[in-house]
């Protein structure tokens, strides 16, 4: 594996293997690399001739107030990680290498954007979108893998390829879990032992919500109470948002009439954290 900092050496280093016609995986992540990370890392593997991962803990992507300077970074595990799943090259950039001086164009999201994550966190899909575009610019993959975890990014970056006639196969990821059912994280190292156990409270609401649902409940307020219900017998977590949306274009909906996704954020502590269930229709 070779670790490259500067985009101008890895395209570079990509440009032989498009000039063969070898095809390019590319997992982009904010580090501190867990088995959620290392699943799509393998799938890249086996579909893939040239593996790239990104390590970038993209600035423009947090808010002014947010925890861009306590989010986990561990760089040496990170490059034992990748050298394990027998990545390629790790793009390792620094932030004046994608954000020089000035840097002033944004890729600007639409509808998927608004609401969810995207009420409480302006930045948020602004920045994934702009600096999911730059990578993609240098590091031209063929495939690039997202985690389902992610649901709304996901829909962003998605909407983005379409929209902007990106060359690039948009490769959706199932969510990796604890044995609790936590949708794992890279935030999760920022909780306390009391923290975590609190934690499996969204995916324990998730699941409720798809039980009812499995039994034939279509209302979204019913379910919604439901997964509201379990939320609140919590006391640690503060909810920010338990909503069913449209699988597809995330808009809001009454009734389970087509597939559905719930998705719900929220804080323990000051750590914030997100999951999601599909609700196939019947
Ligand atoms: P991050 O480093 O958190 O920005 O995540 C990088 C990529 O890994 C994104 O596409 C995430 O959706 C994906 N990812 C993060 N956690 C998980 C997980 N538990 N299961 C599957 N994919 C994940």
């Amino acid at each position: 594996m070779e670790t490259i900092s500067s985009p101008a050496d890895l395209r570079g280093r990509v440009r032989p293997a498009l000039q063969a016609g070898k095809t390019i995986g590319f997992v982009p992540t904010m580090g501190a690399l867990h088995e959620g990370h290392a699943s799509l890392i393998r799938r890249a593997r086996t579909e893939n001739d040239l593996l790239v991962v990104s390590v970038f803990v993209n600035p423009a992507q947090f808010g002014p107030t947010e925890d861009l300077d306590r989010y986990p970074r561990d760089v040496p595990r990170d490059t034992a990680l990748c050298e394990r799943e027998k990545v390629d090259l790790l793009f390792l950039p620094r932030v004046a290498d994608i954000y020089p001086p000035g840097f002033d164009t944004f890729v600007a999201p639409g509808r998927a954007a608004e609401g969810l994550c995207g009420a409480s966190r302006p930045d948020l899909f602004r920045g994934a979108a702009t600096v999911v575009l730059k990578l993609f610019n240098i590091v031209s993959p063929t495939r690039a893998y997202f985690g389902e975890k992610d649901y709304q990014q996901l829909a962003v970056i998605r909407q983005m390829a379409t929209d902007l006639d990106l060359d690039v196969e948009i490769v959706p990821c199932p969510t990796v879990r604890e044995a609790d059912g936590l949708a794992m994280s890279s935030r999760k190292a920022l909780l306390s032992p009391g923290g975590r156990e609190a934690a499996a409270v969204l995916s324990r609401a998730l699941r409720e919500i798809a039980r009812t649902r499995a039994n034939g409940e279509r209302r979204v307020s019913a379910l919604r109470e439901r997964g509201l219900a379990v939320l609140g017998a919590e006391p640690a977590f503060t909810p920010e948002y338990l909503e069913i949306r449209d699988a597809g274009t995330l808009d809001p909906i009454e009734t389970c009439d087509r597939p559905a996704v719930a998705l719900v954020a929220g804080r323990i502590g000051s750590v914030r954290l997100i999951d999601n269930v599909r609700l196939p229709c019947d």
